[in-house]
């Protein structure tokens, strides 16, 4: 047996980043930046109101309350031209463009708008005060506006470029593209980015008794579960999944159908076929066609391993237990995949993170390293902690779909109720640790 590192760095020193291209945005999400991004405008790009209320003189706001003129409107997206004078306020909706002259905007929740019906005694009662003074007249015969609070210069004003400056690199290369990035993107008017390759993975399953069809067993079938969990992993990780199905166990299926994956594909998942015992079907086309290393690597469970290169394309040669070929996938396909999408090598996972275990975690010494089922959740006092999940075979599929972690338990470590465990969480997309 070999250790897990030695096989993932066996695999991923073959692997490649794929090439190039340049996608739309709206194509972009996981996908790793190939250049850096420069934006060529300034984000905001006008200095503009973070809320609704009025633009003014903050000057005018010394002694409050305080009447003032209410000159204009501006929403969103207006281009007025307006001056904000002397004892003056302009209405202004969030994200409007800051009047010349204002310098300063107050919350619409801290004024009272004056219709010119009402009485300026009105006014004096909401805000107990006597000492509202006014531009001219008593007469209420425009708008105004009482303005209950001192304002600062620079209240709640969007300054042009605060957020992102023309000429700023905004994204660096090798940034895996998440929803943030592609807001930041479009931001800036980058409609179309230039990144690696999505990577195409064929998934084939393989097996003379696997069943994919809505009809009755026959005694020593078993239905076909290894395609749909390892589909929906390689979705999952932000990859396209391409449904090879079912090889037989003959070399000519397994050989016309690698053939198609090798010319359709970026990489090929198989699974069966790689224990000990097998029949050489899969092991002999794939020696025919490739260089492939066959691997017994000392973690429980997915113990058996292949992978190489056929034609250039990566072949990973998973186990065939339901449980195995989805732990497999996590600890050696998906780095290697991510590595072929452009991640950087500490980007490729798996991560682990911390909880605390609720259950006594350990295993006879047998050499290798457990990938324990367990289910996070947070404790009462937010600290995360993991329980166990009984029913631990590697054909116990079941129980794989219900864990959403992987306790990793070394051959050697004893972890008690209350002990600090490694896990790796499932189901979770987890780039961003580094
Ligand atoms: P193998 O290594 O091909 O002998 O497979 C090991 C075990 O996994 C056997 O019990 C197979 O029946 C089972 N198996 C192989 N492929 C699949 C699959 N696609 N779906 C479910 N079980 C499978
Ligand atoms: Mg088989």
């Amino acid at each position: 047996m070999i250790p897990l590192s030695e096989a993932q760095s066996y695999v991923l020193k073959q692997i490649e980043p794929l090439p190039r291209t340049v996608v739309p945005l709206k194509n972009a999400l996981g996908l790793v930046l190939t250049e850096s991004v420069v934006s060529t405008e300034t984000i905001p790009p006008f200095t503009n109101t973070a809320v609704d209320g009025y633009a003014l003189r903050s000057i005018d706001t010394v002694n409050t309350p305080v009447t003032l003129n209410v000159v204009e409107t501006i929403s969103a997206g207006d281009d007025k031209n307006i001056n904000v004078g002397p004892n003056e306020a302009v209405r202004i909706m969030t994200g409007a463009v800051m009047p010349a002259g204002a310098d300063a905007v107050i919350m619409v929740e801290n004024t009272r708008l004056l219709k010119p019906a009402d009485s300026l005694e009105s006014a004096l009662t909401e805000f107990n005060s006597t000492t509202i003074s006014t531009s001219t007249s008593n007469q209420l015969d425009l708008e105004r506006v009482v303005i209950s609070r001192t304002v600062q210069p620079g209240d709640h004003i969007r300054h042009a470029g605060d957020d992102i400056s023309a000429g700023q690199i905004v994204l660096q290369a090798g940034t895996p593209l998440q929803p943030g990035h592609l807001g930041v993107l479009a931001s800036i008017g980058c409609y179309q980015v230039a990144t690696y390759r999505r990577p195409r993975v064929g998934v084939m399953s393989t097996g003379d008794e696997l069943v994919d069809e809505p009809i009755r067993l026959q005694r020593g079938q078993i239905r076909d579960s290894n395609r749909n969990s390892l589909l929906g992993l390689v979705d999952q990780a932000g990859f396209i999944g391409v449904d090879l199905g079912i090889a037989r166990d003959n070399e000519d299926d397994i050989k016309s159908v690698l053939q198609y994956a090798i010319n359709e594909c970026d990489a090929v998942l198989s699974s069966g076929g790689v224990s000990m015992g097998d029949y050489d079907y899969v092991k002999t086309v794939l020696e025919q066609l490739g260089e492939m290393r066959w691997m017994q690597i000392a973690i429980k469970p997915a113990k058996p391993f292949a992978f190489g290169l056929v034609q250039g394309i990566p072949v990973f040669g998973l186990p065939g237990n339901p449980v195995s070929s989805m732990v497999s996938f996590e600890l050696l396909a998906k780095p290697a995949l991510r590595a072929m999408a452009g991640y950087d090598a500490d980007a490729l996972g798996p991560f682990t993170i911390r909880a605390v275990s609720q259950n006594t975690l350990s295993h006879p010494r047998d050499g290798k390293t457990h990938y324990i089922r367990v289910f996070t959740k947070h404790s009462e006092q937010g600290t995360l902690q993991v329980a166990r999940i009984d029913g631990q075979g590697s054909h116990q599929l079941a129980t794989m779909a219900q864990a959403n972690g992987l306790a990793v338990v070394q051959d050697n470590l004893v972890i008690n109720p209350g002990d600090v465990v490694d896990v790796i969480p499932l189901n979770v997309f987890m780039n961003g640790f580094t």
